[in-house]
């Protein structure tokens, strides 16, 4: 606190960067954010490169509808969304991913941005370019139908944040596990990362959760997987079941490579991933984890739909049940792969 205590209003542009930082974290939100527009732009195809962990360039390309050149200047502006109009349709459910219309605005706050887009059905496209939260540029541009948005030194006007960045191995962490998280629990669409011109994976976009966990984890992985599907559950949140989970052999030493999907949206849930873990009982060692991507149904309007802008956790109605459910499934999987006896756990 100052000294005496004074209170100060804060100028616009501070205020404007306080925000930006409840949106854009470090480059694995930023990237979260334009990923879910590829998706909800209808993308079969998206691209993400990065440089310095992502701390100095971003790049994530789609072949979604694109936007006009007025839609364009819409998007990048404060509280301007294609998604939603009214707090109501908040409450009646959002299929799309982004509901907000912050993320854009906030990640041109902090950092330079270019978009390039151009609209299916446009004879031309526009680029647009953003630094420091103002419209620098708008310029015809030609491209394909979809988007292209490069977002380059993140935090560069906020020293102070820029500063708490992580080594840029720890960002590309990050962002690693954002960009896989998409590609397996989203295997209809073909995704690719790319690190400081070096492919970390891309997966075929043709439908198969396999094929889209061989590209991310490879063959051994791959070739581990079990398949979880159940509709026939106990009583509870979920209605359905469905995913591949690793052999209790094909393990690793952290519970991160366990992802998880709500309505094949990937989200954290870490109720649906500590359930698949005690599934396995001690067939696990101690300390190991399996490999899994599990996404569960829900009815409409059963889950809180987390409003905050990291969308950190999604929570379930009844989660013991839940866990129960994923328990049921997870076992009756095991059992079927001849893993497990069920009813006689091992040990
Ligand atoms: P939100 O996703 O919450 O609507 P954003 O700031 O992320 O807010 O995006 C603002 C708007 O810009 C979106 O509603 C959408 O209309 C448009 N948009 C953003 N990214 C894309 C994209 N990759 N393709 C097409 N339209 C996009
Ligand atoms: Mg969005």
């Amino acid at each position: 606190m100052s000294e005496g205590g004074q209170i100060h209003e804060l100028d616009p542009t501070t205020v404007e960067r306080i925000a930006a930082g409840e949106v854009v974290e470090r480059p694995a939100s930023v990237v979260k954010e334009l990923v879910e527009n590829a998706l909800d732009a209808g993308a079969d195809r998206i691209d993400v490169t990065a440089e310095a962990g992502g701390t100095e360039r971003i790049v994530v390309s789609d072949d979604g509808h694109g936007m006009s050149e007025r839609a364009l200047r819409r998007a990048v502006r404060e509280h301007t969304t294609s998604k939603i109009t009214s707090i109501d349709d908040l409450e009646a459910g959002v299929s799309t991913l982004g509901f907000r219309g912050e993320a854009l605005h906030a990640i041109g706050a902090v950092t330079r941005l270019t978009i390039c887009s151009r609209a299916a059905g446009a004879d031309r496209g526009t680029e647009l370019e953003v630094a420091g939260g103002e419209i620098e540029r708008v310029d015809p541009a030609g491209r394909r139908t979809g988007t292209t948005v490069t977002v380059e030194d993140l935090f560069y006007n906020v020293p102070a944040r820029r500063k708490y960045l992580a080594t840029e191995s720890t960002e590309l962490a990050h962002v690693t596990r954002i960009v896989r998280g998409y590609a397996l629990t989203d295997p209809d669409v073909a995704i690719s990362l790319t690190h400081d011109d070096r492919e970390v994976f891309a997966t075929a976009g043709d439908g198969d959760r396999r094929s889209a966990v061989m590209a991310v984890y490879g063959r051994e992985v791959a070739e581990s997987m079990i398949t979880v599907e159940a509709t026939d559950l106990p009583d509870g949140p979920l209605e359905a079941v469905d995913g591949v989970i690793s052999h209790p052999e094909t393990t690793r030493s952290s519970r991160e490579y366990t992802t998880t999907a709500v309505d094949g949206r990937y989200v954290r849930a870490s109720t649906v991933r500590d359930a698949v873990i005690d599934a396995y009982g001690g067939h696990l060692g101690g300390d190991r984890y399996p490999f899994a991507v599990i996404d569960v149904s829900v009815p409409l309007g059963a889950v809180d739909v987390n409003v905050h802008p990291r969308k950190l956790e999604v929570r379930f109605p009844d989660e013991t049940a839940a866990g129960e459910q994923l328990r049921t499934a997870v076992r009756a999987a095991l059992s079927e792969a001849g893993v497990i006896r069920t009813g006689a756990p091992r040990g």
